[in-house]
């Protein structure tokens, strides 16, 4: 195919629709408009020279488990993941903690009374990884390719977290899905909150929850290494504000959300599907902070040595008040903090014998509240001593997280929020197409959503060729 394409931002969807342009044969530019390529997976110094903190995503299950990125030769590209023993790892206030194993047999045999119903909930789809993932990776297919498989998944995804946590009778495994459930932004007792408990869980078992050496930049920097093996190109530091000052292309495809989307491509859109585009929502923020530390964090429960990922918030309770509190617009005062500690496991983050930690909490859109300390309290909770470990910190508000990625509007870091409605159509019922026959959007804003896992960008590269083609 011939022809020239433009892509408006580098993050991992705008890259994956890129390459699926470029390996379809058409040019490919993309214009970036931070310093850096990568969005919400980049890599920086935000503390203290030496030591590398991921911006953004900071551990990639659906990264790994990608059906796209899986076709992609990135570790050719420099790309190595890199998995803790455990996937996940859950503090509780006795001094313990409840670790999510990545072996589904050996997470069976660990869950002691609750080891037989979460094999039963989670093994489906763990064993149909391959089958199952293009399925929910992609939109709402109301004629899916495995019926009864997916049907399976809608029986228990469609209800609240609460509702199917009730088949765990060990408070330990409640809190274990809760802390899962809560990647959702949701309310635990709203529906769908389930199934995000399940799709993080599913691919810890299937495909693990990697972290890449190097950090998310490596990602990153695999995919424009293959793009540009593909003759195609990444302009950094090219904030496109208009169409006016693009070259000539035959598509473009935009790496923004809707409110972005009508402000740099308003000029070609009809005034119904702008109308359509205003009506998006967007969902919470986040608070995030990340630590330089001059040793690993003095975790009361050792185990939690074992795991890159950390969910602080103690009981299922504790975290669906958390996650009640944000959804009603207010700040949590013990909020569920989601931690990662890459460094333990790869020893390029940071000088010889220091560490990193990356630490975030949900917060309302756009809160300008400060939640350092909450967030500090929350690590001592379950690891006393913390705070005489850290050497510097980096805080990033919502609206910083906004100013170093436009696509983070009011810190939302998933492009929209997630409930039943923009499930089934984001942003639109269109999905990546808009008014205009040239112009798509590949962004978390399309489906399946947010996550570093290239699949809007490959789904909406791969409508635009098709029409395209009919033109
Ligand atoms: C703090 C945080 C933690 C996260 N943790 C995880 C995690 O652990 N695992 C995971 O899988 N996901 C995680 N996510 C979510 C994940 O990072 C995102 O869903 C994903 O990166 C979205 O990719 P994207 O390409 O849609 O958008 P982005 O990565 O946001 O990329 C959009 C790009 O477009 C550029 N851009 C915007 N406007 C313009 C313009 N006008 N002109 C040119 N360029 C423009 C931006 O600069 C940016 O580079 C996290 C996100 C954040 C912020």
């Amino acid at each position: 195919m011939s022809g020239k394409a433009c892509v408006i931002g580098a993050g991992s969807n705008g890259l994956a629709a890129a390459i699926v342009l470029a390996q379809a044969g058409l040019q490919v530019d993309v214009l970036e408009a931070e310093p850096l390529p990568g969005g919400a997976a980049r890599t920086l110094e935000l503390t203290l020279p030496g030591f590398h903190h991921d911006f953004g995503a900071a551990v990639f299950p659906l990264g790994a488990g990608s059906p796209f990125f899986k076709s992609l030769p990135l570790s050719i590209h420099g790309l190595e993941w890199i998995h803790s023993p455990a996937a996940l790892a859950h503090p509780l206030d006795d001094g313990t903690a409840v670790l999510l194993e990545r072996d589904l047999t050996h997470a069976r045999d660990s869950l002691g009374i609750d080891g037989l119903a979460w094999d039963n909930l989670m093994r489906p789809f763990v064993e149909r990884w391959n089958d199952f993932a293009p399925q929910i990776l992609r939109p709402v297919s109301f004629v899916p390719r495995n019926p009864w498989l997916m049907a399976r998944f809608g029986l228990v995804a469609l209800r609240s977290a609460r509702v199917v946590a009730r088949r765990f009778r060990d408070p330990r495994t409640r809190a274990l899905f809760a802390g899962l459930a809560a990647h959702s932004f949701l309310d635990l007792d709203e529906p769908l909150s389930a199934a995000f408990a399940i799709l993080m869980a599913v691919p810890a078992h299937a495909v693990g929850w990697p972290i890449p050496r190097g950090g998310a930049q490596s990602l990153t920097n695999a995919l424009c290494s293959l793009l540009a093996t593909l003759g195609g190109s990444v302009k950094t530091s090219t904030r496109v504000q208009s169409l006016s000052r693009l070259e000539n292309h035959d598509l473009l495809v935009c790496d923004l959300t809707p409110r972005q989307i009508v402000e740099v491509c308003g000029e070609k859109l009809s005034d119904d599907y702008k109308r359509r585009l205003a009506r998006y929502r967007y969902g919470p923020g986040v608070f995030k902070v990340d630590y330089a530390l001059k040793a690993p964090i003095p975790w009361k429960a050792a185990d939690c040595l074992r795991a890159a990922t950390v969910h602080l918030g103690g009981s299922f309770e504790d975290i669906a008040l958390s996650e009640k509190a944000v959804r009603n617009g207010q700040p949590a005062e013990r909020p569920f903090v989601l931690l990662v500690q890459p460094s333990l496991f790869d020893s390029s983050r940071a000088p010889a014998g220091k560490h990193t930690a990356w630490a975030y909490c949900h917060v309302p859109h756009g809160s300008k509240v400060d939640m350092l300390e909450r967030v500090e309290n929350q690590i001592e909770r379950f690891a006393p001593g913390f705070r005489e470990c850290v050497l510097a910190r980096g805080v990033l508000t919502p609206s910083d997280l906004q100013r170093l990625d436009a696509n983070l509007v009011g810190g939302d870091i998933g492009g929209g929020v997630m409930d039943l409605r923009q499930f089934l159509f984001r942003p639109t019922s269109q999905y990546y197409a808009t008014s205009a026959p040239d112009v798509y959007i590949c962004s978390s804003s399309t489906p399946p959503g947010g996550g570093v896992h290239g699949m809007c960008g490959y789904h909406a590269a791969k409508m635009a060729l098709s029409r395209f083609q009919k033109r």
